[in-house]
């Protein structure tokens, strides 16, 4: 007998058919005698839908009314998975956030777990309960409701994993597991069988939202090990956890690309020490995360500093510059459009030389034009124009050997 803590994501979830679906496979487990904590994620797309309906009534709405209005779509999904599993003739519970104990901090929409009790988890899983509770949402000692962040579901149940010590964790989620790059993008793309948190953790970051980044840290750092599988069929999925032993010889493990990106150019400002440092620690005090950054020097004394920020800060950040340029009395902020980060990912590449020729030569032989490029020991990331995404992520695939046969 297990302790079992499953997630199911959000098209899993995505109609009462569905939830009957996922209700017939958490009464498999129970039958086999299983104490099981289901973690859900709201309907696809409600989520979404709550923020634009915000967003046409205020366009920075306030944060903590949107935690509250954003935890609507698991507290729907807790109850109907809840009453599917009853007409199963199973003993099920739901409990929110706040009842099953997920305190968190005051970062609204972006909350961090502090604490998690667990509320009366054992006791109802005691009583031969399924315990369902709703992902993506906590309470803050205030009392008011918070959520963890976009895909933050999968935080509330690898968190609930490690507190409860759970034996098996299980991401239930639209495809077959991990693969060497997003199969809705690479047709040749494979399952990859086990990973590290580590390299899943460099792709979560790089854009591949099949697990959220925050989670993959967390599994990491109290070493809950899981598994990525799919809720439409019983493949295995990927097993996550701290060696996978099997990749050692994975130069490259996959291919990432990030949609979400603008480009943001400041031109004409002093070519002196302190400059980078003001604009950079304007945008750290408005919360605002940067990426891969470029200068180049230009005549005069002047230089141009360019990187790129996600999409949804790129506003926010045109506003904190303006005034940066304001008070350095000089320097222009351009806005120069949407782009993609491409990255090829894999701890092999410490000790690999010429994974960069690679890359490089095979966007070139694509003629596909690089505006930005950054590295780190285990991936290299380039930022180019939206519309070669597609291309650059296929050719990178095939040109690194990842295709399936
Ligand atoms: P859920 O609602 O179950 O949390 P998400 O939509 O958040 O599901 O994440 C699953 C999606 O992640 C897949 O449908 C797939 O398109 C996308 N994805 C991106 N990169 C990868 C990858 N490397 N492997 C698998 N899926 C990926
Ligand atoms: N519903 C939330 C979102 O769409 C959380 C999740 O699905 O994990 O981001
Ligand atoms: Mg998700």
């Amino acid at each position: 007998m297990a302790l079992i803590v499953q997630k199911y994501g959000g098209t899993s979830v995505g109609d009462t058919d569905r939830i009957l679906n996922v209700a017939r496979r958490i009464k498999t487990f129970v039958d086999e005698g299983h104490s099981v904590v289901v973690v859900v994620s709201a309907r696809s797309g409600v989520t979404n839908d709550l923020i634009a309906r915000a967003k046409t009534l205020n366009a920075s709405p306030d944060e903590r009314e949107m935690d509250m209005l954003l935890a609507v779509g698991e507290q729907e999904t807790i109850a109907l998975t809840a009453m599917a599993l009853h007409s199963l003739g199973v003993k099920a519970v739901s409990r929110t956030g706040a009842q099953a104990g997920i305190y968190t901090d005051f970062a609204h929409t972006r909350a961090r777990i502090t604490e998690i009790t667990g509320g009366d988890i054992k006791k109802c899983l005691d009583l031969g309960k399924v315990v369902i509770v709703a992902g993506f949402q906590g309470i803050d000692r205030d009392g008011d409701i918070s959520t963890l962040g976009r895909g933050g579901s999968d935080l509330s149940a690898i968190a609930l994993a490690a507190v409860l010590k759970a034996d098996i964790c299980q991401i239930y989620t639209d495809v077959n597991g991990v693969y060497t790059a997003d199969p809705r993008i690479v047709k040749h793309a494979r399952k990859i069988p086990e990973m590290s948190y580590e390299e899943l953790l460099e792709m979560a970051s790089l854009g591949s939202k099949v697990m959220q980044a925050r989670s993959v840290e967390f599994a990491q750092k109290h070493n809950v090990v899981f598994e990525v599988r799919s809720s439409f069929n019983n493949e295995p999925g990927t097993i996550v956890k701290s060696e996978a032993p099997s990749l050692e010889d994975v130069v490259i493990s996959g291919v990432a690309v990030d949609r979400n990106q603008t480009k943001v150019t400041v031109s004409d400002i002093p070519d002196k020490p302190g400059t980078a440092a003001e604009i950079f620690r304007q945008l750290g005090e408005a919360g605002i995360v940067v990426d891969m950054i470029v200068q180049n020097i230009s005549r005069g004394g002047k230089a141009n500093l360019t990187f790129t920020v996600s999409k949804d800060d790129a506003v926010k950040a045109g506003k904190v510059l303006d005034a940066v340029c304001g008070k350095l009395k000089s320097g222009a902020v351009s806005l120069t459009g949407d782009i993609a980060k491409v990255s090829v990912v894999g701890t092999g590449m410490r000790s690999h030389s010429g994974i960069a020729a690679k890359f490089f030569q095979t966007l070139a032989d694509n003629n596909i034009n690089i505006q930005v490029i950054t590295t780190s020991e285990i991936k290299i990331s380039v930022g180019i124009f939206l519309e070669d995404a597609e291309k650059a992520v296929n050719a990178l695939h095939t040109a690194f050997g990842l295709d399936a046969e």
